[in-house]
């Protein structure tokens, strides 16, 4: 394989592990202050209900239990060593720091498990949970992932995000402070951005000197409020070549220090309305991957020197 012109997260964790590390995701039974009432009820307008990845509670297993099966897939897999626990769906972060440290704690209890991610939104860090996951930032290899999705508050409203940018600002300095491990998620192809708009965002996480980055594709899944405005024509996905071509500038002026994490969305088949082109995840990274080298430019070439 070719050398990424990217910071890649594999490469991170082979120059962390030397070994072959995968994540497993764990379902731990959070929910989302945008759906249980405290913020909103109908959740952020992309938001299939169901969380995305949520599998393990509705079947009724453990932390344990999960983190053990999916040991064996990717060990079958992927002949992969070492694995990092990613509690994914929902919010993370969203119960008493008592209960988050049991279940945290229970993950890392598991043979050859080396680290641990935890996905949140910014709403759900109160200073308690923030010094719990300085602890773990401490004694183990931590990343803490964080929303963000787009820093333009006419953007987060119109997501039904629940949260504005302030909230984003306030738990990076949290992070910061503490010395915990940060990568934000941002969506591409948001309804009402230009394109300029979007390719600024990366401007914005290289001041707030973000560790990581995840880049989403914008889906449209069903039975959301976003596939009601799709079907009627007022929203629009974007095309394949066009999404190509912004990830390219997009990593263009991202700091070359920050890894990134992800560079396309994970709508499942059965779930996806559209674009039904980013089903094909490997093609698409490679289209960035043949795009770049095309181009000649790499993460960070477009920063002024
Ligand atoms: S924050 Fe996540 S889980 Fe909550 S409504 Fe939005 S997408 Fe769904």
């Amino acid at each position: 394989m070719t050398e990424k012109r990217y910071n890649s997260f594999s490469e991170e964790l082979k120059r962390e592990f030397g070994c072959r590390v995968h994540r497993i995701s764990v379902d731990a039974g959070f929910t989302c202050p945008n759906r249980d009432g405290t913020v909103g009820r109908s959740g952020c307008i992309y938001c299939g209900g169901e969380g995305s990845g949520s599998f393990g509670i509705a079947r009724g297993l453990s932390v344990t239990e999960q983190i053990e099966h999916g040991k064996e897939v990717m060990v079958r897999k992927y002949k992969a060593q070492k694995f990092i626990a990613y509690f994914q769906p929902y919010s993370n972060t969203y119960a008493p720091v008592e209960r988050l440290r049991l279940l945290y704690d229970e993950a890392l209890a598991v043979r050859d498990v080396v680290g641990l991610i935890v996905g949140t939104r910014p709403d759900c860090l109160p200073p308690e949970t923030l010094d719990l996951l300085a602890d773990y930032a401490r004694s183990t290899y931590f990343w803490l992932e964080l929303g963000l999705q787009s820093p333009l508050d006419k953007t987060l409203e119109f997501i039904n995000r629940g949260h504005d940018f302030a909230a984003f600002t306030a738990a990076v300095k949290g992070c910061r402070e503490r010395g915990i491990r940060l990568c934000a998620h941002v969506i591409l192809g948001l309804p009402g951005e230009t394109r300029e708009e979007m390719l600024a965002t990366a401007g914005i996480l290289n001041d707030f000197r973000v560790d990581g980055v995840k880049v989403h594709l914008l889906h449209v899944m069903k039975e959301t409020p976003l596939a009601e405005l799709y079907r009627r024509g007022a929203v629009r996905v974007m095309e394949r070549d066009d999404y190509v071509g912004l990830v390219c500038d997009f990593l263009g002026r991202l700091d070359p220090a920050i890894c990134v994490q992800r560079l396309t969305g994970d709508g499942g088949r059965d779930h996806l309305v559209a674009p039904l082109w980013s089903l094909a995840k490997f093609e698409v990274l490679n289209a960035v991957d043949v795009e770049l080298e095309r181009r000649g430019t790499r993460q960070g070439s477009q920063l002024q020197k």
